[in-house]
């Protein structure tokens, strides 16, 4: 059984209730072992003129390898109504769903990129986390998630 950190997001609709539906989601295919708060961010990158996220993490255990796992969250992106070509464009989401982490492995694929490349520079990540699993370590960074929160000058939810 691995342990997998998953990030969720929403900026479209009712953006709570479609993370914990997609809580709900997800417990058809894992074992969901915990779920950070629902934190509210502002947008960043190419989504800055868009309406504010909600975002969450959570801690799943499964036997799928990593490849599973991705594909199980794009089934249930897809289930859930987000548009395929909203994908990598920076649009608008009802519902978004990143591996953060498989364990320690590291992954550099054209389909999956494991630990997410943009996690330790994203508050909205590392905090819900932190309420978690602050203990973490990056596979790649050998820093723990509170390490890590600090470096980018916040605290902890
Ligand atoms: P988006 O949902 O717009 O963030 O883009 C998702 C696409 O990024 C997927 O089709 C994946 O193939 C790719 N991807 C690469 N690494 C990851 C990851 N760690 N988690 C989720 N998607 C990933």
């Amino acid at each position: 059984m691995a342990i997998v950190y998953v990030a969720l997001g929403s900026n479209e609709g009712d953006k709570s209730a479609q993370l914990l539906q997609a809580v709900e989601e997800m417990k058809v295919f894992f074992n969901v072992r915990c779920l950070s708060t629902i934190i509210e961010s502002d947008p960043q990158g190419l989504a800055t003129s868009q309406a504010v996220f909600c975002n969450a993490v959570a801690e799943i255990e499964t036997d799928l390898d990593p490849m599973q796992v991705l594909q199980k969250l794009l089934e249930i992106e897809e289930k859930m109504g987000r548009r395929m070509e909203e994908k990598g464009q920076g649009l608008p989401r009802s519902i978004d769903l990143d591996v953060l982490s498989y364990e320690d492995q590291v992954i550099d694929t054209t389909r999956l990129s494991v630990p997410h490349p943009r996690m330790t520079q994203r508050q909205f990540v590392l905090g819900p986390l932190a309420q978690i699993n602050p203990n973490w370590v990056h596979p790649i960074e050998k820093k723990n998630v509170e390490e890590l929160l600090n470096e980018l000058g916040h605290e902890a939810y």
